[in-house]
């Protein structure tokens, strides 16, 4: 029988990666990671290589059933360039996290959008709906948008495997969020990167494009998007010790600049200190303080210090693998 394999992967583009994916048909497949062959794709397309020497490889490292099409399979791709060697393109291959002791939830928001009126879903072609207030978590026709593809969208995740672990409609019309919940900083990029392919792939059956961008409607008074990173270790799980937490949390301090390097494009525009975000320029933590640079949760002090925190800057748009590395590097330099 026939099998229809996806592999996906990230182009080589700045300051924002996308999503490319081509079909490869195999016979006989069993539907494990160890039977997807390397493969090789057109670099010079996704600016990922010269015309001349213009092969680069992709290596499967994750896969699950694409519920979307008969049979076939989701396989995400490492990208390596022709010698073997990790694309520089390539974040994933930057995590330090053998273990897969760190644990993360990323909260992905984005904006469903029109491409013909060039606004979100929601929006009138020649103005603007009213303002903010009613959209967070409501139902009606009148304040939730494009309810039908986030619907899809979620079904799709969870016939695939995915680990969603819940969505909502969010603070700007037409903006909503997914949820996704992993052990191992490398399996929580492949999820979240899964999740956008088929988000961009239900979105584009409907005729709706996926707004990535965080700030997508400049500075009016309309909320932006974040990829919240909630994250743990063994440490903040188990050491009962606020100063253990504080210490963490200031380990972040001067590694602001390398965090924001990696939190996604246009931050700037977004960490303006409003909008529940913290400014760009500050660092700051705090218990339950959706306007610090990181939060850490009442649920983890109610705990007696045992839980995790949430970084609170990372955007819609940044790539799930290279936020998780800077965070797994930045907790291991905390001197506990
Ligand atoms: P909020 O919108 O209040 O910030 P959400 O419920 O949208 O919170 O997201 C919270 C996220 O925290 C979830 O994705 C969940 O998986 C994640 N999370 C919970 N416990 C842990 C933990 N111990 N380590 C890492 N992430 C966690
Ligand atoms: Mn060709
Ligand atoms: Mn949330
Ligand atoms: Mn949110
Ligand atoms: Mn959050």
């Amino acid at each position: 029988m026939a099998t229809k394999l996806e592999y996906i992967w990230l182009d080589g583009y700045k300051p924002t990666q996308s999503l490319r994916s081509k079909t490869k048909i195999v016979s006989d497949f069993g539907g494990t990671l160890e039977e997807c062959p390397d493969w090789s794709f057109d670099g010079s397309s996704t600016e990922q290589a010269p015309g001349g020497s213009s092969d680069c490889v992709l290596r499967p490292v994750f896969i699950c059933k694409d519920p979307g099409r008969l049979d076939a399979y989701l396989v995400m791709c490492e990208v390596l360039d022709s010698t073997g060697v990790a694309h520089e393109s390539n974040g994933r291959a930057t995590i330090q996290d053998d273990d897969n002791d760190f644990w993360f939830g990323f909260e992905q928001e984005y904006f469903l959008w029109d491409p013909e009126t060039n606004k979100p879903l929601g929006f009138p072609a020649g103005g603007y709906p009213a303002p903010q207030g009613p959209y967070y978590c409501s139902v009606g026709a009148n304040n939730a948008y494009g309810r039908e593809i986030v619907e899809e969208h979620l079904d799709l995740c969870l016939e695939a495997g995915l680990n969603v672990e819940g969505i909502n409609a969010e603070v700007a019309a037409g903006q909503w969020e997914f949820q996704i919940f992993a052990k191992g900083a490398k399996e929580a990029g492949d999820q979240i990167w899964v999740a956008r392919y088929l988000l961009e792939r239900v979105g584009e059956a409907h005729g709706v494009s996926i707004n990535w961008h965080c700030k997508p409607l400049g500075q009016l008074d309309w909320n932006g998007s974040g990829m919240h990173a909630n994250f743990s270790n063994t440490t903040l799980r188990t050491c009962g010790s606020k100063d253990i937490y504080d210490k963490i949390c200031e380990a972040f301090r001067p590694a602001v600049a390398e965090c924001i390097a990696v939190y996604g494009a246009d931050n700037d525009q977004r960490l303006t200190g409003k909008h529940e975000t913290a400014s760009i320029h500050d660092y700051s933590y705090g218990v339950s303080d959706r306007g610090a640079s990181i939060r850490i949760p009442l649920y983890t002090v109610q705990k007696g210090w045992k839980g995790y925190l949430e970084d609170r800057r990372p955007n819609s748009a940044a790539d799930p693998y290279k936020v998780a590395a800077v965070i797994i590097k930045t907790v291991k330099s905390a001197k506990l």
